[in-house]
């Protein structure tokens, strides 16, 4: 029951005080929230001077508090919307240097990054947010470490290349020499026709190339087998060095063929040191046991003009080569 008397009166004045501090309260808290220029703020505050005039305000009491904390709140959640886009330019600068410094980037990684995007954009609540983020940061971290994995393996296999490239070099001059007969191979003569070629367009200085094959030499293996066929090519290879100039050169053109350059020389000269060369290797022989083995060779020479090449050169001196071995072999023609 409710007591008439107490109803109709005015409320106590601890009750009035309540009120009133309650009332101060809710304006401080919202007057926190507005912005300072703001004409309700003003007003608000205002009220809060009349208030004070009027009633005697005592030490806060617990409900006034509550309220007081509850402006607190929601003034500390505004900041932390302020941090949300904090959080947001974080991610976005951590994005940008990641690609800057992942100039390779992989599949997989381009795969998470477009859902990282997708989430960022899907995301409803501070917490999401926060965990995507937490997601793209790792798997920036991820990236980084892959692509200085890959800057490493990068850099072993460009020392490997150069490690490599530096040994072919090596086995390149090497393979310049011809390991059977020691004496130079057909890349030699590639590296050296040029060049040869090259100097007589400038010193007009004629020169002379042989090709030389052995006559009958498939016969020969057949007959004595293929290691003393070597043995014996290798003889061949000495007694045509030995009977050329320092200056001059020989190269094992393949098989049983070899080319001979002889420089300083006319037609003449050509014909004769040619003869000389078929004829020391007529008169030389292998020791084989009991044996004394024997080949002969037929040569085919051009000397070089203003108008050859390296090729016509060589396919003149073979065309005299074929005819030597049509002539009856064991023989020399120089191509005029
Ligand atoms: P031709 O007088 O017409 O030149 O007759 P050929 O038998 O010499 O010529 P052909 O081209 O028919 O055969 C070449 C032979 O040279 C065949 C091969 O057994 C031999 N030969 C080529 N290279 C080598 C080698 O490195 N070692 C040995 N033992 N024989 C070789
Ligand atoms: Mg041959
Ligand atoms: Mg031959």
């Amino acid at each position: 029951m409710i007591d008439k008397k107490q109803k109709s009166s005015s409320p106590p004045a601890e009750f009035t005080e309540r009120i009133a501090r309650l009332l101060l309260s809710f304006i401080a808290g919202s007057t926190q929230s507005l912005p300072a220029e703001d004409n309700f703020r003003k007003q608000l505050e205002g009220m809060t001077a009349v208030i004070r005039k009027g009633v005697r305000i005592s030490p806060a009491t617990e409900l006034d508090k509550e309220v007081e904390n509850y402006f607190d709140r929601l003034i500390l959640e505004h900041k932390f919307v302020d941090e949300e886009k904090d959080i947001v330019k974080t991610m976005v600068l951590e994005v940008v240097e990641t690609i800057k410094s992942m100039m390779t980037s992989s599949g997989d990684f381009d795969g998470n990054i477009g859902k990282c995007t997708e989430k960022i954009q899907g995301a409803a609540t501070i917490q999401e947010i926060l965990r995507v983020k937490d997601y793209l940061v790792n798997e920036m971290q991820k990236a980084r470490e892959h692509s200085h994995t890959l800057r490493e393996e990068l850099e072993k296999h460009r020392t490997a290349t150069e490690t490599l490239s530096k040994k072919l070099e090596e086995s390149e001059a090497k393979a310049l020499v011809d390991s059977l007969t020691n004496v130079l191979n057909r890349n030699a003569y590639n590296l050296k026709i040029g060049q040869l070629v090259h100097e007589f367009k400038r010193y007009k200085e004629e020169w002379a190339l042989l090709v030389l094959d052995i006559d009958h030499f498939k016969k020969f293996n057949d007959t004595y087998g293929h290691k003393t066929g070597d043995k014996v090519l290798k003889s061949v290879a000495a007694t045509v060095l030995n009977s050329i100039r320092a200056s001059d050169h020989i190269f094992r053109y393949g098989g049983e063929e070899f080319v001979v350059i002889l420089g300083r020389i006319n037609k003449e000269t050509t014909k004769k040191l040619s003869e000389k060369i078929r004829k020391e290797v007529e008169r030389d022989y292998f020791v084989d046991g009991d044996d004394k083995l024997k080949v002969t060779m037929s040569i085919g020479a051009a000397i070089i003009t203003p108008e050859d090449t390296e090729t016509s050169l060589f396919e003149r001196a073979d065309k005299a080569l074929y005819q030597a071995k049509q002539n009856g072999r064991n023989q020399v023609l120089v191509d005029i």
